[in-house]
């Protein structure tokens, strides 16, 4: 237990996301009080590298001047308004023709939300709605994968492929369903190729599509580019061809989330890019604004619009949208990230970067505790087993090697995050190679005595 005044107070007053309460009464919070590039400090004093940029998210780090004085300078003009009932303002305005100036396939228009969930939730909305529009009103299926994460309020929970997103919620609601893992060291049978196992998957999708009443009654298909929560899974090459080819077929639409993999993670502006994916709707977040605000966006192309237009005039209105919907300041702030990864060159940073932090996961390859090192761009993943032949896994509960690798490294001054046994490495894009060389340094000490316990 830290047992400083924080803590204590905390635990007496504060309900956390993503929680064991009763462990947390237990222990207490680690507190952060503030950052500096890609270091945060706790209220002791200690220094951290972040390895996770937070949650995956904070693409420029802990400290950015520019950003502050945007914020500053936009709450000083206008700090509030909405883009209800045919009202704008410049900063959405703004946002919305940037975006889509940097979109991965020509896209229409954007709609703007707080978080991934709630734009992963809109896009639930909009699908429904617009097989409404298309007079197809049993087209309303829509398909995600298992160990997606997509976000979690009802209907972005319901998509996220996790159990514990779903256990005790009562999830997921009707008409969301789930395909294959593409995760081949996992899922892959023996003797199957990579290749033969993305056939394999984009089989089994159309199985579940026919068994769930084929184009007349499945509507979409939404993928993460590369798994993020479910554990930085990249699908083998091939995969999204065979599954866009799929859904094609189906005359459904296909959904890219790239609330992580968006804005250079994966050594390209968008994840799409990388792994070859022409979206429909693309919904993207947390690197948006390099989460110094909260603000998320969806992007729809001209045959989305064209039937939300229709639709919307039909019934009289688009009967979605938040009160902060493109909040004048969050805006603000996400173009002016977006003015700085350009002025910086920071996708081109990242790219370059990309094959040094890849030979860092990949040096884990021959560490006696790790089955696969998996990464892309600058995201990756080192998957921890008991016996790297047979791939089985350490007693998750018994041994709990993971969370042994997190608590050593947080004693070395370093945030990484362990899902299960799948230990996820994600720094702030703007992170140096010396940096990148500390990190995992200090990594390889976390594994080490990880071994030695
Ligand atoms: N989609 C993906 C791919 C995510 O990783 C996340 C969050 O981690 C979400 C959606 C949900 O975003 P939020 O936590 O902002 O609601």
């Amino acid at each position: 237990f830290r047992g400083n005044s924080n803590a204590a107070r905390d635990i007496a007053h504060h309900l956390h996301p993503y929680t064991n309460f009763k462990k947390h009464e237990a222990t207490g919070p680690l507190t952060i009080v503030r950052g500096r590039g890609v270091y945060v400090m706790d209220d002791d004093g200690k220094e951290y590298i972040e390895g996770m940029a937070g949650l995956w998210s904070a693409a420029l780090g802990f400290s950015n001047e520019r950003l502050a004085t945007v914020a500053y300078e936009q709450m000083k003009q206008l700090p509030f308004y909405h883009a209800f009932n045919q009202r704008s303002h410049e900063p959405a305005i703004n946002l919305a023709e940037k975006l889509k100036a940097m979109a991965p396939v020509p896209m229409s228009k954007v709609f703007f939300a707080n978080s991934g969930s709630e734009a992963n939730d809109t896009v639930v909305k909009m699908v429904w709605y617009v097989n409404n529009a298309l007079g197809r009103p049993h087209k309303k299926k829509i398909i995600s994968r298992i160990k997606g994460y997509h976000g979690v309020t009802v209907a972005a929970a319901s998509l996220t492929g996790l159990p514990n997103n779903h256990r005790s919620f009562d999830l997921p609601i009707a008409n969301i369903l789930h395909t294959s893992c593409p995760h081949y060291y996992r899922f892959g049978k023996d003797g199957e190729t990579e290749e033969q196992f993305a056939t394999r998957c984009a089989e089994e999708l159309e199985q579940l599509i026919l068994k769930e009443g084929g184009a007349e009654h499945v509507a979409a298909m939404i993928c993460e580019p590369v798994m993020g929560a479910g554990g930085v899974i990249v699908p083998p090459k091939g995969y999204y061809e065979k599954i866009q080819a799929v859904c094609r077929k189906y005359d459904m639409l296909f959904i890219a989330d790239e609330v992580i993999c968006g804005f250079g993670r994966t050594g390209n502006v968008w994840g799409c890019q990388t792994l070859n994916i022409q979206p429909d709707i693309l919904t993207c977040a947390k690197a948006l604004s390099a989460s110094f605000l909260p603000i998320s966006a969806v992007m729809v192309n001209d045959k989305v619009y064209q039937a939300l237009a229709t639709e919307s005039d039909k019934i009289g209105t688009w009967g979605h949208g938040f009160t902060y919907s493109g909040h004048p300041v969050a805006a603000a702030v996400a173009l002016e990230t977006q003015k700085i990864y350009d002025e910086i060159d920071l996708f081109g940073h990242a790219k370059r970067l990309s094959p040094v932090f890849q030979k860092h996961v990949a040096s884990f390859a021959d560490h006696p505790l790790v089955g696969e090192a998996m990464s892309v761009g600058m995201v990756g993943a080192l998957e921890i087993v008991a016996d790297k032949k047979t791939k089985a896994p350490f007693d998750p509960v018994a041994v709990g090697a993971g969370n042994r690798v997190y608590n050593h490294a947080v004693q070395h001054g370093l945030f990484i995050r362990n899902m299960g046994d799948r230990v996820a490495i994600c720094p702030p894009l703007i992170i140096n190679e010396a940096e990148l060389a500390d990190l995992f340094g200090r990594l390889r000490k976390a594994f080490d005595e990880t071994l030695a316990d």
